[in-house]
Parts: structure tokens; sequence; C-alpha cells
């Protein structure tokens, strides 16, 4: 590709990004200030469960009556005593059954979001989320398997090889984009670190600073396309290809339209930059399988990581 043109036209892409912030929240003021609590006078503590001492009776004083009132209060006491250590066991015990379940909930939810963030950790699955906050772990990471798609290639780009399901999906999408008259043909795909490395040297040259290089290009370590499952894409005659008028083709409308039904997402939106860290690339395709893609084409989210709940990376 000619370089100079590319350089041009990412410059000029480069003005994305800016969201517009709303004006600030208003500050409370105190009539939203809750009024003090109300302080109720201290109750009386209860005299509760103090026997009363029982007065001796006096031998042969032959009060029967007065043996049997004692006996029934005695036993009423007693009853009284029992329920109220009944009731205070009972409530014990559905306070430390409470503190039990909270616990297991905690635990629970510790370990839910272990598992989630070791998928979005994991450079082996789908769900991985890779950007400039999170490198790729092992930093040289090399999927397992890689394949050579079956589908159109630039001329430059002879052997671009994804993961096999990635790359599955990727001839079905093409095939599918056919059938409507609309030639995608793949650009690139799987980089290692160190082809990622020189990819990333050759724009700071370009650029003569990191900083612009950074607007369009991972540091090694730090970029998809080295997950096996992110690729480019560029239209059948070989116009804008990975330059700002590629956004206006039919193949990146056809595409940005269907792509969630084969498990792709558009993965650098336009508008998106504070998240994603990198200008708006309408031809850069991330496999995250056909449920994540739905997921969040259904919920009208725009970034992998608004989706999982995951901190923006605007910078390293
Ligand atoms: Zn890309």
């Amino acid at each position: 590709m000619a370089a100079a043109a590319v350089v041009a036209a990412l410059l000029a892409g480069c003005a994305g990004g800016s969201d517009g912030s709303a004006a600030g929240a208003p500050a409370s003021t105190a009539a939203e200030l809750p009024a003090p609590a109300q302080r109720s006078p201290a109750a009386a503590p209860a005299k509760e469960g103090t026997p009363a001492a029982a007065a001796p009776s006096k031998p042969g004083s032959g009060n029967a009556d007065s043996d049997k009132a004692k006996s029934d209060k005695a036993k009423s006491d007693k009853a009284k005593s029992d329920k109220a250590k009944s009731d205070k066991a009972k409530s014990d015990k559905a306070k430390s059954d409470k503190a039990k379940s909270d616990k297991a909930k905690s635990d629970k939810a510790k370990s839910d979001k272990a598992k989630s963030d070791k998928a979005h950790s994991d450079p082996a699955s789908p769900g991985v989320v890779v950007n400039k906050r999170r490198p790729l772990s092992p930093r040289d990471f090399v999927p397992s398997k890689l394949v050579v798609p079956r589908v159109e290639r630039t001329v430059a780009a002879e052997r671009v090889r994804l993961r096999p399901d990635a790359a599955a999906a990727v001839e079905k999408m093409f095939a599918a984009a056919a059938a409507k008259g609309v030639g995608l043909t793949l650009v690139s795909g799987y980089r290692s670190f160190e082809e990622q490395a020189a990819t990333y040297n050759h724009w700071v040259g370009q650029y003569g600073d990191k900083a612009q290089a950074d607007e369009v290009s991972a540091r090694a370590g730090h970029s998809e396309h080295q997950t096996g499952l992110a690729f480019d894409i560029g239209q059948a005659d070989g116009t804008c290809t990975l330059v700002l008028c590629f956004r206006d083709t039919e193949a990146a409308r056809w595409t940005a339209e269907h792509a969630a039904r084969y498990g792709f997402i558009l993965r650098y939106p336009q508008g998106h930059h504070e998240v994603t860290g990198f200008s708006a690339e309408s031809w850069h395709f991330r496999y995250v399988g056909p449920k994540i893609a739905a997921a969040m084409k259904a919920a009208g989210t725009a970034t992998l990581e608004e989706h999982f709940g995951l901190p923006p990376a605007p910078g390293y």
C-alpha cells in the first residue's frame, strides 16, 4: 500500500472521539439533605427474667391456696422464660442463617467475577479483552492453531491466518456478502509479537513520535491481532484499504450491519476513542462468538469494555 497516502488519510481520520461531555451534575442543596433523625427517649430497660426470690413458706402455715398460686406463678414464669429463650434461639439462628447466606452470595459473586476476569484475560478465549491497559498474558502469546481462511485476499496479504473458529466465520460472512453483491477482501489477520513490534515501529517512524502512532497502532503485546481473533477487511477493488474513506463503502456498511450474525463486532467504532484508545477503524473486526456479538447488538453496546464492565483504556 502507498504508505504516504495511508498516513495522510489516517491523519485526516484522527479527529474521531469527541464525545461532547455534558455539563456537570447540579450540586446538592440543603433542601435535599435528610432531616436529622428524631431522637426517641430511651425506653426504660425492661427487667426480664429476674426470678423473684420466693419467700420461704412457713412450716405448718397450711396455706394451700397460697402455695398453689406460687407454684402456678413459678410455672408461668418458667414458661415465659422458656419462650423467651426459644425466641432468642430462633432469632439467633435466623441471623446466623442470613449471615451464612450473605457470605455464600458474596463468595459466589467473587467467584463469578474471578471467572469472568479469567475469561477476559485468557488470550485463548473468544471473550478476551486486549487493550492499552490489558496486555496479552503472556505477552508473546501464540494461538495453538492458525489457518488460512478460504476467501479473497488483497495482493499484499498472501497468507492471512486466523484461529479456526474465526476463520470459519469469516468464510461464512464473506460468502453471504458476495451473495448480496458485496465484494470483501481479507487484508490482515494474525500478527505475532514480533510482527506487531515491527508494525508499531513503522508508524512511529512515519509520524516521528509515539503519541500519534499510539492512536492507530497497538504496541507489541497489546494488539488483539496477536490473538488470531481480529482481522481487517477491504473492498474487492482495493480502494480505501485501511483508510478513512473505507467507512463510506458498501463493504463497510454491509459488514457493520451483518457482522454480529457471524460472531463479529466492529472493535473500534466511531466516537468511542476514550474507551478503546484508538481512532475509529471501520475495517477492523473481532471474533467474539455469536452469543456476545448478538447480546451487544441487542443492547446497543458499542465496546467490549462496556459490555463486560471493564474500565476504559484511553492510554497505556
Ligand atoms: Zn486491525
